[in-house]
C-alpha cells in the first residue's frame, strides 16, 4: 500500500516585506485508497500545502518532511514527483498556447507511464473518457486552457486523472466555480478514480459544498499553517452548520 507522508511541515516564501512563515509544523499521512479534506479559512495556508508537494519553486521548504512510500519527495523534480504517481491539480491552471487537449495529454501519458501511448488508440481513449465527464467532443482539439470557462478547467483537470492514473490527487479548491451540474460530474469523476483505481485524494476546499458527493475519510481543518483539528466526515458537517468562527476567534 502506497503512503504520503507529511511530517512535521514548515514553509515560508519571499515577499517584498520579507520572509513570510506559512506552514507552521504540518503533519499529514495519507494511504493510498483514502479521501482526506483540507478544509479552513482563507490564508490559511492551503494553496501552499499543494503548491509544495507539487514542487513549486516560490515555496521554501524550512524544515520536515514530505515522503511518499519512504523517498524523499522535496528532493524529487516536479516530472519526478509526476512519474511516481502525484497528481496536482492546479487552483489557477496554466494556459498552453499552441497545444491541444490530446496533445497535451498524450504528452502527459508519455511522461508519466516512460512509453507512448498506442497512437491508434490515443484518440478513442480520450474520447471515452470526455464522454464519461460529459465534455463535448470538440473540447478534445481546443489549446490547453485557452478560453475555458471555469467548469472546463476543472473537467480538464478530472480528465488529466482518469487518463493519467494517479496513485494520488491534491485537489485545491476543484469545487469553486461549478455550478451544481458540473460540480456533480467532477465529483463522479473522483469518485470513479478511488473506486476504480484506490487514488488516494487530497481535497482542498473552503466550502462544504463538495463533501456532499465526494464523502471523505477524514477531515482536517487548517488554521494559520497548521492543523487545528481532525475528525471525520462529521467534521465537515459541523463546519457545515457553524464555519470557521470558533478557530478564529481562539487564535485571537
Ligand atoms: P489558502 O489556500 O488557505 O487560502 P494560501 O496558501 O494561498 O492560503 O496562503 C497562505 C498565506 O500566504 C496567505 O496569507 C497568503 O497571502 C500568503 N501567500 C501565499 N502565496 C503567496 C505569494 N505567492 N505571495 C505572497 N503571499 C502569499
Ligand atoms: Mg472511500
Ligand atoms: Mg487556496
Amino acid at each position: 500500500m502506497s503512503t504520503l507522508e507529511i511530517r512535521d511541515l514548515k514553509v515560508s516564501i519571499e515577499t517584498d516585506q520579507g520572509t513570510k512563515h506559512i506552514l507552521k509544523g504540518v503533519d499529514l499521512t495519507i494511504n493510498e485508497g483514502e479521501i482526506h479534506a483540507v478544509m479552513g479559512p482563507n490564508g490559511s495556508g492551503k494553496s501552499t500545502l499543494a503548491y509544495t508537494i507539487a514542487g513549486h519553486p516560490r515555496y521554501t521548504v524550512e524544515g520536515g518532511s514530505i515522503t511518499f512510500d519512504g523517498q524523499d519527495v522535496l528532493a524529487m523534480s516536479v516530472d519526478e514527483r509526476a512519474r511516481a504517481g502525484l497528481f496536482l491539480a492546479m487552483q489557477y491552471p496554466v494556459e498552453i498556447p499552441g497545444v491541444t487537449v490530446t496533445n497535451f495529454l498524450r504528452t502527459a501519458k508519455t511522461a508519466i507511464d516512460g512509453e507512448e501511448p498506442s497512437i491508434r488508440h490515443w484518440g478513442a481513449t480520450v474520447k471515452d473518457a470526455m464522454g464519461k465527464l460529459r465534455m463535448d467532443p470538440s473540447f478534445a482539439a481546443r489549446n490547453v486552457n485557452e478560453g475555458f470557462s471555469g467548469g472546463e478547467k476543472k473537467r480538464h483537470e478530472i480528465l488529466q486523472l482518469e487518463l493519467l492514473k494517479p496513485k494520488f490527487a491534491i485537489l485545491d479548491e476543484t469545487d469553486s466555480g461549478l455550478d451544481v451540474d458540473a460540480l456533480k460530474i467532477v465529483s463522479e469523476g473522483v469518485n470513479r478514480a478511488h473506486e476504480e483505481t484506490g487514488l488516494g485524494v487530497l481535497l482542498i476546499t473552503h466550502y462544504t459544498r463538495i463533501l456532499r458527493y465526494i464523502t471523505p475519510d477524514f477531515v482536517h481543518v487548517f488554521v494559520d499553517g497548521k492543523v487545528a483539528e481532525e475528525g471525520g466526515p462529521e467534521l465537515a458537517e459541523r463546519l457545515e452548520d457553524e464555519g470557521y468562527d470558533r478557530y478564529l476567534v481562539a487564535q485571537a
